[in-house]
C-alpha cells in the first residue's frame, strides 16, 4: 500500500481536518508524500529536510518566513475581491498613451485567458512555436505597414523604454563618432513619462538631452538624434518633414513616437523621413491594466537591423524546404554579444503583441480605419462644441486628443469626477481630453456639457472630416491575407486555435528550461487578471480611485521584502533585465551620493546570463569578467584578485545565486564581504530565487540589491516570451535611490532623492502583480518553503536518474545540485551528434528541450521546478534515456551517422505520412517513439529550421512570407 494511503487512514489532527478543501500547496507542488518518499529513497536521503540541509550551506540558512498563513483558493480570491472593490472604475479621458479599448471576446477568452497561449515559452525552439511566431510576424507586419518603415521587432516593453532604446540605437549608429555627437533633442510635446525615461537612460551614457520646441530648435553638428511625438501629447499633429530634413542635413537620426490607430489615417512616418518609429499597441485590444502589460513597438530601416533592440521574427525554411519562422539575427542579442548587445531585453511582451496583432487581424484594414474615423469624428465634434462654449482648443489638426484652455479647470474636473469621469490634469486654466474606441456620442455630449455648452448639430462635414495633405495617409496597409480573412468570430476562433495547436506549452508536458522556472501558472492566480477593477484603470488615475491597487502593492512589497531579506522593494521594472538596469542605477546613484561617482567597474562571472553585461553596459559600466572553477563555482581567487586590482574604481559585482551552474556556492558570504571591503556593492541576479525562498535570501547572503523575475519564481506565466515583472529589492542604504516617476510617484520616501523612471508606468505592468499576490497568499510561508525544497528534490532526482547516461556537470560540495542541473552532451560531438540533435529529438517525444547550451555550450540545463509530479519527471527522464539509446546506436554503427532519427528530428506529420518512406528506421520510431506520444501526440508543425538561411535572406513580414511561398510554388 502506498504511503499516502496510509497517511489518509491515520487520524488527522484538528487543523488538518479543518483545513480548507481547496488548499493550494497540494495543487502547486507536484510530488505527494508517497512520491517524495520514493524519490528520497532513490537519492539515499532520510528526509526532505536532510536533503535540503545537505544542499544549502548551513551558514546562509534563514529563519522561517514571516508571512500571512495560507488561504484556500476561494478564500484568497475573496480577499482579493475585497481589494478589487477598493478600486473605482472611472471613465478615463486622460490619454497620454493609454486608452480604453474593446478587447474582442474571442481574443480575451482564447488568448488572454487560455493556458495554451499564456504558458508557452519564448520561441527559441522554433519547430514547436510556429503559432506564436506567425502571430508575431503579423505584429511586425502591422507595425511596418502602419509606420511605413521596413523592419519592426516583435515587441518592446513599453513606449517610454522603446523611445529610450531608439535613442541608444541612434547613439550606437554613431559609434566611433559618438563623442562628437552627444546631444539628443526631445520635443517637449512628447508624453512626460517618455521624457522622464529618456532622461534617466541618457545620464550614464553621457548623452545631453535637450528638451524643447521642434519649431524653434535647430539641429547642429553635435546632435545625433531627435525625438518627436505624432500626434503629440497635447493632441496636435505636426508635419515634421522640414524638421527631419534639417536633422538629416547635420547627420542626426530622426525618431517618431506615434500611435498605430492614428496612423491608419495619417501619413506614415517612414514617408516623411523618420528613421525610427516607436509607440504602444495597447489600444489594439489590450486593457490599460493600470499601466500594463502592453506591447510596445520599434520599427526602423532595413539598414539598421543589426543595431535594432529586441527580438525579431524572420522567415526561413525547414529541412524539407517549406517556409518556417524563427527568431532571426540572434547574433545581435545579449546571449552572444553580452556587453556589446543591441539591448538587454530578454523577456519582452509576446502575449500582448499576439493580442494586438489578433485585434488587427480581426478588424482588418477597413475595420481599423472605421474605428479611427469614428474616434476622429467624435473628437472633431467635441472640438466644435468646446469652441462654441468659448474654450480654446488645439490650433493644429488633431486625431483623438484636445488640450482645452481658457477655462476654469478646477470646476471642470470637479464636475467630471462627480460623473465618474477622469480628464487629464494640466493646469488651472487647461484640461486634456482624449477619446477612444469606446467613446459614444452621448458621452461627447456629456463632456461638452461640463463646459456649459451643447453638442453642435451633426453635419456631414463632421462625419466625413478627414485629414488633408500632407498629413493624410495615402498608402495602403495590411494588404496581406491574414488581415483580410478572419473577420467573423468563427473564422477568428479557428485561426487562433489553429495557431495555438502548433505551439507546445505547459498544457502538453513539462518544460524544464533551466533558469526560466516554468512552474505552474495556476488558474486561480490568473482569474483576477480579467477583473475590470484591475484591468480598466488608467495608470495616472487619481489615487483615491486606486486604493485597492495601493494595498496590493503594499502587501507585495512587504512580502517580497521579507522573502528577499531586504528593506525596500520597487515594483516598477517590468522584466528581469529592467530590474538589473534599475538596480545598477541605484548602485550608481549611491556611489555618486558619496562622492564616488568615478566607480565604474562591474565584475561579472563568465557563467552570468547575457543580460547582466548588457545591463551593466547601459549603465556606462566597464565589465571585468571573472572566471569559474571546475565545479561551477565562481573562482574565488580570481574574483578577489580582480576586486583588489580595481579596488579604487570597483562599483559592484553581479552574481547569480545559486549560480547558473546550479550549485549553492558555500563561499558566497565571503565573496560578498570581500567586495564590500573595497567599497563595492553586490548585485544579485534573482532569476534563481526559486532555490532560495524560505531557505535563505539575498539579504542573508550579503547582497545589497537583487531583482526578482516574478514570471519565474512567482508564477506570472511566460506568455510565449512576456509579459514579466522584475521588481528589485534593496538594503536600507539603497532605499532612497529607488526609481520615481514624473506623474505618480511610487516612492514611499517622497522627500528623498530618487532615480527617474525606468518604466513608462509607476508600478510597471501592474495588472499582472495580482498573479504573484495570489501565489504568495495561497501558498503561505510553509507552502512557499515546501515549494523550494521540492524544487531541489525534483532537480536532484532528475540528476540522479540521468547521470548514468549523461554526466552531471556541476555539483555542490556534498555532491548535490540546487534547483537545476546541467547535463553534458559534449562527449557525443566526436560521434557527430550535437546537443541540438537531442533537443530536436525531444520534440518527437512530446517535450520541449531544456535550456540548450547556456551557460555551457553543448549542454542541457534542466530545471524541473516543484510543480512536476514524479510521474512526469520519470516520463521526461525516460525520453532522455531513450534518446541516449538512439545516440548509442549511432556510436555502435547500428544507426547510420547521418540518416537517423536524431539528425532528422523533429518529424512532421507530413514527412511521416508521405507515400514514400526511404529511411533506415521506421515511421513508428520517427513519430511514436514512446507510449506517451502513442497516447497523445503533439506534432511539430515544421521540420528542423535552417537558421543560417533565414539570416542570410532576412524576411520579417507576412508580405515576405507570401513572396517566399509564391517563389517556391
Ligand atoms: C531570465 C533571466 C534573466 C533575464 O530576465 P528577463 O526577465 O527575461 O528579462 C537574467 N538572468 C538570468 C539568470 C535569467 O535566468
Amino acid at each position: 500500500m502506498p504511503a499516502s494511503a496510509n497517511a489518509a487512514n491515520a487520524t488527522p489532527s484538528l487543523s488538518e481536518l479543518l483545513a480548507p478543501t481547496d488548499s493550494f500547496a497540494r495543487r502547486h507542488n507536484g510530488p505527494d508524500a508517497a512520491e517524495q518518499a520514493a524519490m528520497l529513497k532513490a537519492l539515499n536521503q532520510p528526509s526532505l529536510d536532510a536533503l535540503v540541509d545537505a544542499t544549502v550551506p548551513p551558514h546562509i540558512r534563514r529563519d522561517a518566513l514571516d508571512l500571512p498563513a495560507a488561504l484556500g483558493e476561494s478564500a484568497a480570491l475573496a480577499e482579493l475581491r475585497g481589494l478589487a472593490s477598493q478600486n473605482q472604475i472611472f471613465r478615463s479621458h486622460i490619454g497620454m498613451g493609454y486608452y480604453n479599448t474593446h478587447t474582442p471576446g474571442v481574443i480575451q477568452r482564447t488568448i488572454l485567458e487560455n493556458p495554451g497561449w499564456y504558458t508557452a515559452y519564448t520561441p527559441y525552439q522554433a519547430e514547436i512555436a510556429q503559432g506564436r511566431l506567425e502571430a508575431l510576424l503579423n505584429f511586425q507586419t502591422l507595425v511596418t505597414d502602419l509606420t511605413g518603415l521596413e523592419i519592426a521587432n516583435a515587441s518592446m516593453l513599453d513606449e517610454g523604454t522603446a523611445a529610450a532604446e531608439a535613442m541608444m540605437m541612434c547613439h550606437r549608429l554613431k559609434e566611433g563618432d559618438a563623442s562628437a555627437h552627444r546631444a539628443f533633442f526631445v520635443s517637449e510635446k512628447c508624453h512626460p513619462q517618455t521624457i522622464d525615461i529618456v532622461k534617466t537612460r541618457a545620464v550614464p551614457l553621457g548623452i545631453e538631452v535637450i528638451i524643447g520646441d521642434h519649431k524653434t530648435f535647430t539641429p547642429t553638428a553635435g546632435t545625433f538624434g531627435v525625438l518627436v511625438q505624432y500626434p503629440d501629447t497635447t493632441g496636435s499633429i505636426h508635419d515634421f518633414a522640414t524638421f527631419f530634413a534639417a536633422a538629416h542635413a547635420v547627420g542626426a537620426f530622426t525618431i517618431v513616437a506615434t500611435d498605430l490607430l492614428a496612423l491608419t489615417l495619417l501619413r506614415a512616418p517612414g514617408e516623411f523621413g523618420a528613421d525610427v518609429a516607436v509607440g504602444s499597441a495597447q489600444r489594439f485590444g489590450v486593457p490599460m491594466g493600470f499601466g500594463g502589460p502592453h506591447a510596445a513597438f520599434l520599427a526602423t530601416k532595413d539598414a539598421f537591423k543589426r543595431q535594432m533592440p529586441g527580438r525579431l521574427v524572420g522567415v526561413s525554411k525547414d529541412a524539407n524546404g517549406d517556409p518556417a519562422m524563427r527568431l532571426a539575427l540572434g547574433t545581435r542579442e545579449q546571449h552572444i554579444r553580452r556587453d556589446k548587445a543591441t539591448s538587454n531585453i530578454c523577456t519582452a511582451q509576446v502575449l500582448l503583441a499576439v493580442m494586438a496583432s489578433m485585434y488587427a487581424v480581426y478588424h482588418g484594414p477597413e475595420g481599423l480605419k472605421k474605428i479611427a474615423r469614428r474616434v476622429h469624428a467624435l473628437t472633431s465634434l467635441l472640438a466644435q462644441g468646446l469652441r462654441s462654449a468659448g474654450a480654446s482648443v488645439n490650433a493644429e489638426p488633431v486625431f483623438d486628443t484636445l488640450t482645452v484652455g481658457n477655462i476654469f479647470a478646477t470646476k471642470i474636473h470637479a464636475d467630471a469626477l462627480a460623473q465618474k469621469i477622469n480628464l487629464r490634469v494640466i493646469d488651472d486654466a487647461t484640461v486634456g481630453i482624449s477619446l477612444d474606441e469606446t467613446t459614444t456620442l452621448a458621452q461627447v455630449e456629456q463632456l461638452i456639457s461640463f463646459f456649459g455648452s451643447t453638442r453642435p448639430a451633426l453635419t456631414s462635414d463632421v462625419e466625413r472630416a478627414g485629414f488633408s495633405a500632407p498629413l493624410a495617409r495615402t498608402s495602403a496597409f495590411l494588404t496581406a491575407p491574414s488581415f483580410n480573412r478572419y473577420h467573423t468570430e468563427h473564422e477568428m476562433l479557428r485561426y487562433i486555435k489553429r495557431l495555438e495547436a502548433k505551439d507546445l506549452s505547459l498544457v502538453h508536458s513539462m518544460i524544464s528550461l533551466g533558469s526560466c522556472t516554468m512552474k505552474l501558472n495556476a488558474t486561480s492566480e490568473m482569474f483576477p487578471v480579467s477583473w475590470p477593477e484591475f484591468g480598466q484603470l488608467h495608470p495616472f488615475a487619481p489615487s483615491d480611485q486606486t486604493k485597492g491597487y495601493a494595498q496590493l502593492f503594499t502587501d507585495l512589497e512587504t512580502w517580497l521584502t521579507e522573502i528577499t531579506g531586504f528593506a525596500a522593494v520597487s515594483l516598477q521594472p517590468n522584466a528581469g533585465s529592467q530590474g538589473e538596469y534599475a538596480g545598477l542605477l541605484v548602485i550608481r546613484s549611491f556611489h555618486e551620493s558619496r562622492g564616488e561617482g568615478h566607480r565604474n567597474i562591474c565584475l561579472i562571472p563568465t557563467s552570468a546570463h547575457g543580460t547582466n553585461p548588457a545591463s551593466a553596459a547601459m549603465c556606462g559600466y566597464q565589465i571585468v569578467p571573472v572566471a569559474c572553477d571546475a565545479n561551477g563555482n565562481i573562482d574565488g581567487a580570481d574574483l578577489k584578485a580582480k576586486a583588489d586590482a580595481h579596488a579604487k574604481n570597483l562599483a559592484c559585482v553581479m552574481i547569480t545565486y545559486p549560480s547558473t551552474h546550479g550549485v549553492f556556492e558555500a563561499s558566497i558570504k565571503d565573496l560578498c564581504a570581500h567586495i564590500h571591503s573595497h567599497g563595492g556593492q553586490v548585485y544579485m541576479d534573482g532569476a534563481n530565487m526559486n532555490a532560495q525562498v524560505g531557505l535563505t535570501s539575498p539579504g542573508h547572503i550579503g547582497a545589497d540589491v537583487c531583482h526578482l523575475n516574478l514570471h519565474k519564481t512567482f508564477c506570472i506565466p511566460h506568455g510565449g516570451g512576456g509579459p514579466g515583472m522584475g521588481p528589485i529589492g534593496v538594503a536600507a542604504h539603497l532605499a532612497p535611490f529607488l526609481p520615481g516617476h514624473v506623474i505618480v510617484s511610487p516612492v514611499h520616501d517622497k522627500g528623498r532623492k530618487h532615480l527617474g523612471a525606468v518604466s513608462a508606468a509607476p508600478w510597471g505592468s501592474a495588472s499582472i502583480l495580482v498573479i504573484s499576490w495570489m501565489y504568495i497568499r495561497m501558498m503561505g510561508p510553509d507552502g512557499l518553503t515546501a515549494a523550494t525544497k521540492i524544487a531541489i528534490l525534483n532537480a536532484n532526482y532528475v540528476a540522479a536518474r540521468l547521470e548514468k547516461y549523461f554526466p552531471v556537470l556541476y555539483r555542490g560540495a556534498t555532491g548535490l545540485v540546487a534547483h537545476e542541473c546541467i547535463v553534458d552532451l559534449r562527449g557525443w560531438k566526436k560521434h557527430g551528434i550535437e546537443a541540438e540533435d537531442a533537443a530536436k529529438r525531444l520534440m518527437d517525444y512530446g517535450y520541449h528541450a531544456p535550456t540548450l547550451s547556456f551557460p555551457v555550450p553543448g549542454t542541457f540545463m534542466i530545471e524541473p521546478t516543484e510543480s512536476e509530479t514524479l510521474t512526469e519527471l520519470d516520463r521526461f527522464c525516460d525520453a532522455m534515456i531513450s534518446i541516449h539509446g538512439e545516440m548509442q546506436a549511432v556510436v555502435t554503427g547500428e544507426s547510420d551517422k547521418a540518416n537517423n532519427p536524431l539528425k532528422h528530428a523533429p518529424h512532421t506529420a507530413k514527412v511521416v505520412t508521405a507515400d514514400e518512406w526511404t529511411r533506415p528506421y521506421s515511421r513508428q520510431t520517427a513519430a511514436f517513439p514512446s507510449e506517451f506520444v502513442r497516447q497523445s501526440k503533439f506534432w511539430p508543425a515544421v521540420g528542423r529550421v535552417d537558421n543560417v538561411y533565414g539570416d542570410r535572406n532576412l524576411i520579417c513580414s507576412c508580405v515576405g512570407m507570401e513572396a517566399y511561398a509564391d517563389a517556391k510554388a
